[in-house]
């Protein structure tokens, strides 16, 4: 069985073709079982760098006790789908020797990337398109903030968008709220229940009744936006 170490643990894995799959996914069982769900033809070299990438994900199940889904592993090729405010986009990778670039054309992320070698294009890729969500999370999240202040009744001291390893956000005992970028991926709605959550901290800084009780009187559905993370924050953490 092949296996692989991340820090100080390693991991067996099997490998399972699936022939109607289209890209790979990566799949922890009730029994802490690892196996890697690959569509035909898939090059085997490219399955250490794609568990690497979803090292901290992989970790963070086999050390949970819950079953869970398949995620779909990303591999920053043409054809694969992202999201943005819940809107899903096609992603097309384009080669050109100019500088690299990220547009969006419609319901196209266009990534234009220079000639380097193959197996560095999905890292460059990658890179591209993080910098490029942090600019739309940087230029939407403070706005969602600005809107919701006055309704919450409460504003951050400091605000500040970062990538956090397992949290949307949070708000601190000196008055910064912290929003994690990768939240611009979700419906607006999901955005709004976070932003609306870190806001209502500034005057609950608990989770007690009274907390969701003040969440409540803004978002009356709340209950189904933080299902939604629930359900799909996984799928936003690339
Ligand atoms: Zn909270």
């Amino acid at each position: 069985m092949p296996n692989i170490t991340i820090g100080t643990i390693t991991i067996p894995y099997t490998i399972e073709e699936r022939p109607r799959r289209q890209h790979p996914a990566i799949q922890i069982d009730a029994q802490k079982r690892v196996t890697v769900l690959l569509p035909p033809d898939y090059g085997l070299k490219e399955i250490e760098p794609l568990l690497h990438r979803k090292a901290r994900w992989i970790l963070k199940h086999l050390n949970s006790t819950q079953p869970l889904p398949s995620v779909p592993l990303k591999e920053f090729v043409t054809g694969e789908e992202f999201l943005l405010r819940g809107q899903l986009l096609r992603m097309k990778v384009q080669r050109q020797d100019k500088p690299p670039q990220v547009i969006l054309e419609g319901r196209q992320i266009l990534v234009t990337v220079p000639y380097i070698p193959s197996p560095q294009q999905p890292i460059l890729v990658r890179e591209l398109l993080t910098t490029w969500y942090q600019q739309e999370a940087q230029c939407l999240l403070p706005e969602r903030i600005d809107l919701y202040s006055p309704i919450v009744g409460a504003a951050p001291a400091r605000l500040k968008i970062a990538e956090y390893k397992s949290r949307w956000g949070f708000c601190r005992d000196d008055g910064l709220i912290a929003l994690n970028w990768r939240i611009v991926q979700a419906p607006l709605s999901v955005i709004d229940y976070v932003i609306v959550h870190e806001l209502t901290h500034r005057r609950y800084p608990h989770h007690r009744q009274t907390f969701w009780e003040a969440v409540r009187v803004i978002l009356s559905d709340f209950e189904t936006r933080k299902q939604w993370l629930r359900d799909h924050g996984a799928e936003l953490g690339w």
